[in-house]
C-alpha cells in the first residue's frame, strides 16, 4: 500500500488581484504534484485570514488565528494585502515578517525569454537577493515633526551627546537606524550557504558604509567577518585580498583570488550602494548572490525586477533559517487598477510557490511549473501586462494563463 505524503499550506489569498492570481495559482500547484507525484504527495490548502478580507469578516486587519496557523504548519503562501487605513498596524508584510522573525527577504531575479524588458541584454542578469528583513530604517522607530517625543530625542541628542549638526532641530521629523552585528551576520550567514549550496559564484555585499560607518559600515565588517569565521574553507574575501595585498604585493594577491575561483571557492566582495545601481544596469552578469540591508534591498528588488521585466513576475519568500517559518509571496502589491478584470499576470505568486516547493525539497514540482511559464513565455502566450508590450502576441486572461500552464504541464 502506498502512503500519501500531506503537507497542509496555509494560504492568504489577499486582496485586489489577489483572489484570481491565487484561484489560477492554487490550480496549477495542485496539477504539477498530481503530474510529479501521481498522487503520492498532496498538499491540503488551509485558508487563513489577512488584509482587507479578515478586516471585513472580523473587524481585524491580522488575526490571532492567522498567525497560530503560520505557526503550527511553519510555512505559508500569500497574494498582496491592502496596507490597512487608521491606527495599529502600519503595514500587514512588515507585521508578520515581524511576528516570525523572517529575517531574510529572499528574491531570486533571473529573466525568462521573450518577457519585454527595457535593457539590451536582460538575460545577462541572474542574481538572488538576501535582505535584511528587521533591522534598518524598517524598524519604525520614527517621531513625527509635531510629536513631543522628537523634541526630547533632539533636546537629548544635542545636550546630552553634543550633537550639532541637527540642520533645523525646531522642525525636524527624527528617524532610528538600528544596525547590528547579530542582525547582519545571520543574514549574511544564510546568504552565504546559499551560495554555497547552489554553486553560486559570489556573494556581494551591498551597504552604504562610506557614509554610515556604524550601521552600513558595520554590516559590511560583520560580514566579512562571517565569511572569514564560519566558512573560511569555502569562501575567499576581497578583504583577504587587500590583506595579502598590504603584505606581500599586489601579484600574490591576485594569484591567491585566481587559485581561490579555480578551487571553487565563493568569493565575497562588497560594493557601496549608489554604485551597485550603477553596476546592475552596466555589467549584471558580474553579480550573483547579494546580501543587503533593509532599504538597500527595497531599492535593488524593484530595480532588478524592472529590469527582466517587472512586478508580475518577481517571487520572493520571508526566511527564518534558524526556525525554519517562512512565508511565500507576490512581490507586487494589490494592483487596484486591473483587479477583477482578468488582466493580472498570476507568475509573481506562480514563481513564489515554485520557491515553497523547493524549500520544501518538492523539486520535481517545482520545476515542472518553471518549465510551463518558460513554455509559455517563449510562445508568447502570455497575460495583459506582458501582451501589450508584444508583437503577435496571444492575449489570455489571468484564468486562462493558468488552465494554459496546465495543459503546457501535462504534455
Ligand atoms: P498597492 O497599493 O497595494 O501597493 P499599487 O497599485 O500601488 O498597489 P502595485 O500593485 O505593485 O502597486 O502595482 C503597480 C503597477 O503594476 C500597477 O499599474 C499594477 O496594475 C501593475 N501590476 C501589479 N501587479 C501586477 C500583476 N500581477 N500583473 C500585472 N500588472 C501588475
Amino acid at each position: 500500500m502506498t502512503t500519501i505524503e500531506e503537507k497542509i499550506i496555509p494560504y492568504i489569498p489577499g486582496d485586489g488581484v489577489g483572489q484570481e492570481i491565487w484561484q489560477a495559482s492554487q490550480n496549477v500547484f495542485d496539477a504539477a504534484i498530481t503530474k510529479a507525484y501521481n498522487g503520492e504527495k498532496k498538499i491540503v490548502w488551509q485558508e487563513i485570514l489577512a488584509g482587507e478580507k479578515s478586516f471585513n469578516e472580523t473587524g481585524e486587519w491580522l488575526p490571532e488565528a492567522t498567525l497560530d496557523a503560520i505557526h503550527a504548519a511553519k510555512i505559508a503562501i500569500k497574494g498582496p494585502l491592502t496596507t490597512p487605513v487608521g491606527g495599529g498596524i502600519r503595514s500587514i508584510n512588515v507585521t508578520l515578517r515581524q511576528k516570525l522573525d523572517l529575517f531574510a527577504c529572499v528574491r531570486p531575479v533571473r529573466y525568462f525569454d521573450g518577457v519585454p524588458s527595457p535593457v539590451k541584454e536582460p538575460e545577462k542578469t541572474d542574481m538572488v537577493i538576501f535582505r535584511e528583513n528587521t533591522e534598518d530604517v524598517y524598524a519604525g522607530i520614527e517621531f513625527a515633526i509635531d510629536d513631543p517625543k522628537t523634541k526630547k530625542i533632539i533636546d537629548f541628542l544635542q545636550n546630552e551627546l553634543d550633537v550639532t549638526n541637527i540642520r533645523f532641530p525646531e522642525t525636524s521629523g527624527i528617524g532610528i537606524k538600528p544596525i547590528s552585528k547579530e542582525g547582519s551576520q545571520r543574514l549574511v550567514y544564510a546568504a552565504i550557504e546559499y551560495a554555497i549550496k547552489q554553486g553560486r559564484k559570489s556573494v556581494t555585499l551591498v551597504h552604504k558604509g562610506n557614509i554610515m560607518k556604524f550601521t552600513e559600515g558595520g554590516f559590511k565588517s560583520w560580514g566579512y567577518e562571517v565569511a572569514e569565521n564560519s566558512f573560511s574553507d569555502a569562501t575567499f574575501t576581497m578583504r583577504q585580498f587587500d590583506d595579502i595585498k598590504a603584505t606581500d604585493g599586489l601579484k600574490t594577491a591576485q594569484n591567491a583570488l585566481k587559485a581561490a575561483k579555480e578551487a571553487g571557492k565563493v568569493i565575497i566582495n562588497d560594493v557601496i550602494a549608489d554604485n551597485f545601481l550603477q553596476q546592475i544596469l552596466l555589467y549584471p552578469e558580474r553579480y550573483d548572490v547579494v546580501a543587503t540591508t533593509n532599504l538597500n534591498g527595497d531599492y535593488i528588488s524593484d530595480a532588478l525586477a524592472a529590469q527582466v521585466g517587472g512586478i508580475g513576475i518577481s517571487p520572493g519568500a520571508n526566511i527564518n533559517y534558524h526556525t525554519g517559518y517562512a512565508i511565500f509571496e507576490a512581490t507586487h502589491g494589490t494592483a487596484p487598477d486591473i483587479a477583477g478584470l482578468g488582466k493580472a499576470n498570476p507568475s509573481s505568486l506562480l514563481l513564489s510557490g515554485v520557491m515553497m516547493f523547493e524549500y520544501l525539497g518538492w523539486q520535481e514540482a517545482a520545476d515542472l511549473i518553471t518549465s510551463a511559464i518558460e513554455t509559455a513565455l517563449i510562445n508568447k502566450q502570455v497575460t495583459s501586462d506582458f501582451a501589450s508590450q508584444l508583437n503577435d502576441a496571444t492575449l489570455l486572461t489571468t484564468q486562462e494563463f493558468g488552465d494554459h500552464l496546465i495543459t503546457l504541464l501535462n504534455k
